[in-house]
This record gives C-alpha cells, sequence and structure tokens, in this order.
C-alpha cells in the first residue's frame, strides 16, 4: 500500500518533469508569475505611452514587455494574450509610431525548436536508461548472469525427439522415394551387421522436392521405423549474425548426435548454408562458410560406421555448393516430386482416417481435381473443411465443404457479395467474359462454374477451369491449349471492351495481362513455339538473385530481342482479336448469362453450359468425367 503509493507519487513527479520539458509553452516564461500583469493593464500601459518595448511570442499566447520607468536589470513583464487581437495589433502599431515603444515579433519555433530537440533529449536519454535497466535485469536473470550477451556460446538450437511416432504408413504417394530409403531404416535398425561385413554406409542423403511434399515427414518417418532419436536443424538457423555461431552450432548438433548414436540428423532448408561459395551475395557469406566448411568436416570426420546418418532436404538443389554433393557427403538424392493421381488419392485417405467423411464424397474425385497440390495443401485443404463442418454444425465433411475449402486454399476467404454497382456489373461481364471462352475454345480445359462473390486478396470474382490431370501431372502443354489459354485470360478485359466500350476498362485485367505476357513470352523464347523456330532463346532466370547465374543469360542479340517481342505482341493480338470475336458473337447470350450470374452470384459449370447451348452453334466444352462439382484452378479477375 505504502509502496503503491510512493511509486505512483514518483510517477507522477516524473511525468510533472517530462510534462514540462516537453510543453514548450512554459520553459523560461511561466516561472515569473509575480511579474505577470492583466490583459487591459497592459493596453492602458500601451495607450499611454508608458512601454519601451514589446515582444510578442504568438505561438505561446504570451507578450513580454518593459515599461519605460523599469530599472534594466528587473525582470519584463508578462501577459497572457488571446487568439488573434486586431485591436492589440493595431495599438501596438500606434504606440510604436507615437511613443517610440520597440516591438519585436519572436517567430514561432525560434525557441520552440531549441526546447523540442533538448526534449527529445531528454525522451532518448529516459528510453536509453529504461533499456539499460530491462538489460540488466535480463542478465540478472536465474539463467545465469549475463545471459542475453552470450551470443556467441550456441545455445542449442537444434530439436531432438527421442520417438517421432511417425511411420511410413503416415507418408503417402511418395512410393521409389519410401523404397531407397527402406535401406536407410534397415542400417539404423542393425548397423552392427552392417560393420560386421565391411559395407559403406551412406553417410548423406539429401531430399530434394518443392515445399510441402513431405520431406520433413519422410525423415521423421525413417527415423520412426528405426526407432532411433531425431535430431533436427533448419539451415537458416546457423545463418546468424554473428561470425562463428553458426559454426559452432554444428560442432554441437554433431557432438550431441555422436552421445546418441545410431541416430537421424535431419538438416531442412540446406541450401541456407550449403550454397554455392564464393557468391557474395547477402552478407553474412563468412559466416555461411564457415557453417559450411564446419558441416563439411564433421561429415568426412565420422566414419561411415558411427551410425549416424545425415538426411538434408532442399528445394533448391540447384545452388548448392559442389562440395557437399561428392562421394562420403550428400551422395544419395533422392527427389520427392509434387504427387501424381494416384499419390494424391493416398495422401488424402491418410489424411481421411481420423475425420468424419459423408459417404457420397469421393476421394477419388477430390484427387482428380487438385492436380499441383501438394501433400501439405492436400491435408490443409482436408482440415479446411473439417473446420467449416464444425462451423456449420455438420455431422460429417460434405462434398460442399470440400468444394468451399478448395476455393479457400485457392483463392480466398469469401466476403460479403457487392452490393448492386457499376462494378459489380463490370465483374459480372469480365467473368462472364473468361467463362464463355472457356466453353467455347475447341482445347480449353471446361469450366467448372463462374462467380462473382468477392474474396479476400482483391479477388472480385472468377471463373474456374477444371483442369486436365493428366496435363497438369505430366506438364504436356501443348501449343494449342497455351494459346487457348491466353484467349480466356484476355477474355476478361475483351468483354469489358466489347461492352463498355475502350475509355472504360478498368485496372482490374492486370493479373490477367500479366500472365498472358508470361505464358506468351515463354511460348516464344522457351519452347519454340513462334516463328523464331524451334529455340530455346532464355533459361528460366528465377535464380536471378541465387547461386549460379547471377544475371538471366540470354542467348540472343539485340536484333532477335526485337523479333521476340514482335512475336509475343502477335500471339497476343492474335488472341486477343480471337477473344473479342467470340465476345461479340454471343453478346445475347452474355447479356443473358450476366443478369443470370447478378441475381445468384455463382453459377455452375453445366448450367452455364446449358444456356449457351441455346445461342451458338459451336461445339461446348464439356468436361471428359463429370463428378460432384470440386474445382481445380481458377482465373481470379
Ligand atoms: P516439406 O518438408 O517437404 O516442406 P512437410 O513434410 O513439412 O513438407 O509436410 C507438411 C505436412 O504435409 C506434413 O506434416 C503432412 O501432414 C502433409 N504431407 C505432406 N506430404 C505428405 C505425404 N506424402 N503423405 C502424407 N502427408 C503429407
Ligand atoms: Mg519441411
Ligand atoms: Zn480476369
Amino acid at each position: 500500500m505504502k509502496y503503491a503509493q510512493r511509486l505512483s507519487q514518483r510517477l507522477s513527479q516524473l511525468a510533472l518533469v517530462v510534462g514540462l520539458s516537453l510543453a514548450p509553452t512554459n520553459i523560461g516564461l511561466a516561472q515569473s508569475s509575480n511579474n505577470t500583469v492583466s490583459y487591459s493593464q497592459f493596453l492602458n500601459a500601451l495607450k499611454a505611452g508608458e512601454v519601451s518595448s514589446v515582444e510578442l511570442y504568438q505561438e505561446q499566447g504570451l507578450a513580454k514587455f518593459r515599461r519605460k520607468d523599469q530599472p534594466e536589470q528587473s525582470p519584463p513583464h508578462q501577459v497572457r494574450l488571446f487568439d488573434r487581437n486586431p485591436e492589440l495589433i493595431q495599438l501596438l502599431r500606434q504606440a510604436s509610431s507615437r511613443h517610440n515603444t520597440a516591438v519585436r515579433v519572436v517567430p514561432s519555433g525560434s525557441d520552440g525548436a531549441v526546447i523540442g530537440v533538448i526534449s527529445n533529449l531528454i525522451l532518448g536519454f529516459v528510453l536509453l536508461i529504461l533499456f539499460l535497466m530491462i538489460l540488466r535485469r535480463v542478465s540478472n536473470a536465474p539463467g545465469g548472469p549475463g545471459q542475453i550477451l552470450n551470443f556467441g556460446k550456441s545455445r542449442a538450437r537444434f530439436q531432438m525427439e527421442a520417438k517421432t511416432g511417425v511411420t511410413f504408413e503416415d507418408v503417402a504417394g511418395i512410393e521409389e522415394a519410401k523404397e531407397e530409403l527402406q535401406e536407410v531404416v534397415t542400417f539404423l535398425k542393425n548397423s552392427e551387421k552392417f560393420t560386421a561385413i565391411g559395407a559403406r554406409i551412406p553417410k548423406g542423403v539429401l531430399l530434394i522436392g518443392p515445399p510441402g511434399t513431405g520431406k520433413t515427414l519422410l525423415a521423421k518417418a525413417i527415423a520412426g521405423e528405426a526407432g532411433v532419436p531425431f535430431f533436427s536443424i533448419s539451415g537458416s538457423e546457423f545463418v546468424e549474425m554473428f561470425v562463428g555461431v553458426g559454426a559452432s552450432r554444428v560442432r554441437d548438433l554433431f557432438k550431441k548426435a555422436k552421445e546418441n548414436a545410431p541416430c537421424l540428423v535431419f538438416i531442412d532448408e540446406i541450401d541456407a548454408v550449403g550454397r554455392q561459395r564464393g557468391t557474395g551475395i547477402g552478407g553474412g557469406n563468412d559466416e555461411r562458410e564457415q557453417t559450411l566448411n564446419q558441416l563439411l568436416t564433421e561429415m568426412d570426420g565420422f566414419e561411415g560406421n558411427t551410425g549416424i546418418i545425415v538426411i538434408a532436404a532442399t528445394n533448391r538443389p540447384d545452388v548448392l555448393d559442389a562440395a557437399l554433393l561428392r562421394p562420403g557427403r550428400f551422395d544419395r538424392q533422392i527427389t520427392v516430386d509434387l504427387p501424381s493421381y494416384k499419390g494424391r488419392l493416398q495422401i488424402l485417405q491418410v489424411h481421411a482416417r481420423d475425420k468424419k467423411i459423408a459417404p457420397e464424397v469421393s476421394l477419388e474425385a477430390i484427387a482428380r481435381r487438385t492436380p499441383g497440390f501438394s501433400g501439405a495443401e492436400l491435408a490443409n485443404l482436408l482440415n479446411e473443411a473439417a473446420i467449416l463442418t464444425v462451423r456449420r454444425r455438420k455431422p460429417a465433411i460434405t462434398n460442399t465443404e470440400i468444394e468451399d475449402a478448395i476455393d479457400r486454399v485457392t483463392i480466398g476467404m469469401t466476403l460479403t457479395p457487392l452490393l448492386d454497382s457499376k462494378k459489380k456489373w463490370l465483374i459480372a461481364y469480365h467473368e462472364v467474359g473468361h467463362a464463355l471462352l472457356m466453353t467455347l475454345l475447341k482445347h480449353a480445359d471446361p469450366l467448372n462454374k463462374v462467380t462473382i462473390i468477392p474474396r479476400s486478396g482483391g479477388v472480385g470474382g472468377f471463373a474456374q477451369q477444371i483442369f486436365d490431370e493428366e496435363r497438369v501431372d505430366s506438364g504436356l502443354y501443348t501449343r494449342a491449349w497455351l494459346l487457348d489459354e491466353i484467349t480466356i485470360l484476355l477474355g476478361g478485359r475483351a468483354a469489358e471492351v466489347e461492352i463498355f466500350g475502350d475509355a472504360e476498362v478498368t485496372v482490374g485485367a492486370s493479373s490477367d495481362l500479366q500472365a498472358v505476357a508470361n505464358l506468351a513470352r515463354e511460348m516464344v523464347t522457351r519452347y519454340g513455339m513462334s516463328d523464331l523456330g524451334h529455340l530455346a532463346l532464355e533459361t528460366p532466370s528465377n535464380e536471378v538473385f541465387l547461386g549460379r547465374d547471377l544475371v538471366p543469360r540470354a542467348e540472343y542479340s539485340e536484333a532477335v530481342a526485337v523479333q521476340i517481342d514482335r512475336q509475343v505482341r502477335e500471339i497476343v493480338m492474335h488472341c486477343y482479336e480471337t477473344a473479342r470475336k467470340l465476345i461479340r458473337e454471343h453478346r445475347a447470350a452474355i447479356d443473358k448469362l450476366v443478369e443470370l450470374i447478378l441475381e445468384k452470384e455463382t453459377i455452375d459449370g453445366d448450367e452455364f453450359r446449358a444456356l449457351v447451348r441455346q445461342y451458338t452453334t459451336l461445339p461446348i466444352k464439356e468436361p471428359a468425367w463429370k463428378a460432384t462439382a470440386t474445382p481445380a484452378v481458377s482465373q481470379p479477375s
């Protein structure tokens, strides 16, 4: 109680000090209160010509003045002014001309600025002291004195799991990788047998694959199957601000691992440390080199038979230092790719095990609709569906939840529909434009649904195709398909122009246009699909800031660059004309569809096609197979 009181007193004193130092008005002017006179006294003195000099502090609403009869050394009188006083100005002017009163206006901020600086300094000082106090507090904490300053001694940042509890059962869809790793399990399980015969055991295995394909899971499963401890650390944790920390962490990690052998050491994101040395990018390069050298030393240091196996994961094997890949280090490389249809189905089955799913939901259909999804995305998809099911108070996950979850995972959360407005009209025409082309173009993947319900991330609506899963899995895109895809992408803008005119087009098509530019350019420069011939003119340039290719290689002259631009433009122009023409010829259908979508917000593929069929003689693109509605890839506007 007493203490609290004293504290609050101290605080209020402190506040007073800070308050004073922060408020410029009070400094130096406020103290001499015995000299303060009233406003009317001041005016009278002015009128009577008794005032020798006046200083006006307008900002502070103060004036200081001296009387003619006042002794030199005595402090000036001061008076509080009122806002904008024309009478005073008038009087001052008179006094200065008639009675020789010296009037000086002190510009605002002249001493205000100085005071501002001073008060900032004081504030800064206070903060510094506070910071120091906190530091001391921390360093005196029970964990031991001075701990916060103890960066150098690696406080081991790796994790150890005695039992991961993950088995090969939990990893689905990557059978080849599992088979290859089976051997590693066998070795970890009974390393003595191998040693007895004198077999050299792989020390390092590199798992290569895109994010979310189950690399971490796989490593855990190996440890789980073999029943050995699992040490893990992420490459990015090696790379610290302070030189030497990474190397000492590596040392610690392997020391602990040796104590616990046989065991498995997992290094995630190894590209963060194992990047090619000497590229000189991204600062902290020395540190990374030290860390990498330490890692190599450690790996060379333990003989193949100490019972430690190092598994590293990366999605960028191309940037790895060659020394890492030498025999005796990560000489086994296993690719973990995005799952194919079969893989997706198996992954879905694994993750459906612990979920209540309605009998009408077909995992096959979901797997077919999700080409290009990683294992992590599939797991996330089922989880989102389960969350939606709980929220909707349903007993089991139905197709509706699956469908909504896919949209949520791929596009974003739904927002409330727009009120009727010009914007809504425009979006409706734009999306129906995309959707119509999906329905009419010969090589296009058919429409799944089109909607004008907005979604997070600035998506006004979208038209969604059912991508052919075989094509996505195989990656074999044909020229005809690419051209139709570009045409579809341009369909939104084309509809805007056709209906609202050139002047009314909006920025809404910008991401469409970006995708068009990329696709068309790749057709010309990478796939040899233009009149320039079957030449790869560029290598993919996404490594600009990593590893080897500092500058994207351009294997052509200026003259060819001009030709490339022309070819790209030609492709885009041609597709755009096709889009415009189809939209113009189906204006009646479009108007009808827009009317419908404004009323219903969403039209599904079948309904859309049925309506278009009444208006056209062209063949309609139907989905090759028909399951409950679950989408694949969409054209957000
Ligand atoms: P990576 O390390 O390749 O980025 P993870 O192993 O961290 O991917 O995968 C994240 C999650 O995704 C896993 O915990 C698991 O739930 C799910 N997952 C990914 N791939 C698979 C797979 N092949 N089988 C089952 N689940 C998977
Ligand atoms: Mg991982
Ligand atoms: Zn669009």
